[in-house]
């Protein structure tokens, strides 16, 4: 089996890192690189710059020299809302977007530079991680600092499907910061998990089990050219079984939007 080698947006994203390091660990079947715009932050998480490029996924320059040669590519960036100043008392919190770090700009923009760096560079495989909620132009996520975020993280994800590159694009509920490998995954379509979900479980999932998929869609033929939604049932749910079989997981799923 050859090695593929795979580039990974947003490598210092709390989802994206994890998906660095778990690349890692199949040296024999896949050769990382991370791309990020911090040398600090990668640093800090990873203790060294190898295997990293740094810059901004808004700098088509740098993406196109960075995903020469490789044979798929991970798109784990994002526009990320910083809260305004701490509420005062009884209010809700306030957030907006960095200059030049709006949705569109990043969900969209960036998105649209790195598929299209993709395509002009022959890669053969992009895994998308994107949120549910996109079907409801009036989600809540839509109104934080006026960003629309999820209108804008849906046409890049109907611009990549209209690539032609085989994609997977994974749809994650709420993300939790609790360990992996401990759950049934549950894949939907057209956000009904997160409308009508079976026995109203949290719609949510650990970061952790969304990097672990990332890696499996990588590694699983059936996993090409899918959209999908996915949770997890709680750790304790008594009708759970940890979700192992991911041929069988990525055969539920469908493609297009
Ligand atoms: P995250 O920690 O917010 O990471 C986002 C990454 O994007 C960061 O590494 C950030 O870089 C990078 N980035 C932003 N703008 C960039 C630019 N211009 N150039 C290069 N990199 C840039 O991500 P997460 O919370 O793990 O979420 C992963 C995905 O799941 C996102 O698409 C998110 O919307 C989606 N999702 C989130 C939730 C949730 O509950 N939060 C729920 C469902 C789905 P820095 O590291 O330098 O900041």
């Amino acid at each position: 089996m050859s090695v593929k080698k795979v580039l990974v947006t947003g490598a210092t994203g709390r989802t994206g890192s994890l998906v660095v390091k778990k690349l890692r660990q199949y040296s024999d079947e896949f050769k990382v690189v991370g791309f990020a715009r911090c040398e600090t932050k990668i640093k800090e998480l990873f203790g060294s710059k190898e295997g990293f490029i740094v810059g901004d996924i808004t700098d088509k320059l740098t993406l196109k020299s960075t995903i020469e040669g490789c044979d798929a590519l991970v798109i784990l960036t994002s526009a990320i809302p910083k809260m305004k100043a701490p509420p005062k008392e009884g209010e809700r919190p306030q957030f907006e977007f960095e200059p030049g770090g709006m949705p569109e700009q990043v969900d969209w923009i960036g998105q649209k530079n790195q598929i299209d760096a993709a395509t002009e560079a022959g890669v053969k495989q992009i895994v998308l991680v994107g949120s549910m909620g996109g079907t409801n132009p009036n989600h809540p996520l839509n109104s934080i600092g006026d960003g629309k975020i999820l209108i804008w993280k849906r046409k890049s994800e109907q611009y990549l499907i209209e690539s032609g590159i085989n994609y997977t694009i994974i749809r994650a509920g709420g993300l939790l910061d609790k360990p992996g490998g401990q759950r049934e995954l549950l894949v939907g379509k057209d956000d009904q998990l997160l409308t009508e979900p079976p026995n109203s479980i949290p719609t949510s999932i650990p970061r952790e089990d969304v990097a672990q998929l990332v890696v499996e869609a990588l590694r699983e033929p059936m996993a090409k050219n899918k959209a999908f939604d996915v949770i997890s049932k709680p750790e304790d749910d008594p009708t759970g079984v940890v979700t192992t079989d991911f041929l069988t997981l990525f055969s539920q799923t469908t493609g297009g939007l």
